[in-house]
């Protein structure tokens, strides 16, 4: 094609990667709140997702589509035809994949500028420990209390901000825990590991589709605020969604003193 050939042989000296972007993240660029500082934060920052179901679906394709540099998307499962009325990221063709690698696939076809690192294994403390320390923020997508338990664990020693997110049958909640702020809670001083909790999964108890998509889309939207270092997050707060009657309450969390996670050793 001739404008091919006269296109600039040294294409590196030129911005078009830069216009590229400014087109691409124009619609964010034009927020006051976000700007070209806010998504030049986006665009240098580094998030790990944990699970990529429900939650994670559309977590990662809001962060992705965001311009989120590198995601890191974490999870040993495998895509299952039941999966597929709720988990976007994966489609009827990829059923029998590795969720990671179906999502990669899914993110990459959206954002083909950011790196999407999968991982297919599961994350036993000390992988989990090495990723969080070098993520700039942690988004809890998984659906059991074990996992978020060594999640909250991993974000409190590295001091990362965590964005924890839940859902079941019509019930949604979400959180974030920031222990860069003073006296912030973390998990465990809201969901007590000791306690005899009832493991409850959308297999058994079913799940409302929409319902992990509202949840998930709002934990990326707290993901992106604290990368983009704008507006307030939920730390201190807890926020739960009745979708059937589609009714939000939001409740204060306020620390536990003597939370054996966070609190502060005598
Ligand atoms: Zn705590």
């Amino acid at each position: 094609m001739v404008a091919e050939k006269l296109r600039p042989i040294r294409t590196e000296f030129f911005t078009a990667v830069n216009d590229d972007q400014l087109l691409r993240y124009s619609r964010h660029i034009l927020l006051d709140e976000i700007g070209i500082e806010g998504q030049s934060r986006l665009l240098a920052s580094r998030a790990l997702i944990v699970g990529a179901g429900g939650l994670g679906a559309p977590a990662a394709l809001f962060l992705a589509s965001a311009g989120v540099g590198t995601l890191v998307l974490a999870d040993h499962d495998t895509v299952d035809l039941t999966n597929l009325q709720r988990q976007i990221l994966h489609t009827t063709d990829r059923v029998g994949q590795l969720k990671a690698l179906s999502g990669k696939q899914a993110l990459e076809a959206l954002n083909p500028t950011i790196d999407v690192i999968p991982l297919t294994f599961r994350m036993e403390a000390n992988a989990l420990s090495e990723q969080v320390a070098l993520a700039d923020v942690v988004l809890d997508c998984t659906d059991n209390f074990e996992t978020r338990h060594a999640i909250n664990r991993a974000c409190v020693h590295h001091r990362k901000p965590l964005v924890s997110g839940a859902a079941i049958r019509f019930d949604g909640q979400i959180s974030v825990f920031d222990q860069r702020q003073p006296d912030a809670p973390c998990y465990h001083c809201l969901f007590p590991e000791a306690e005899d909790v009832e493991e409850v999964n959308c297999a058994t108890m079913g799940v409302f589709a929409p319902v992990v998509g509202i949840v998930g889309a709002t934990e990326a939207a707290e993901a992106l605020k604290i990368l983009a270092q704008t507006g307030q997050t939920l730390a201190g707060r807890f926020l739960m969604l009745d979708a059937l009657s589609m009714r939000w309450h939001d409740v204060r969390v306020n620390k536990d003193p003597g939370c054996p996670v966070c609190g502060t050793p005598d």
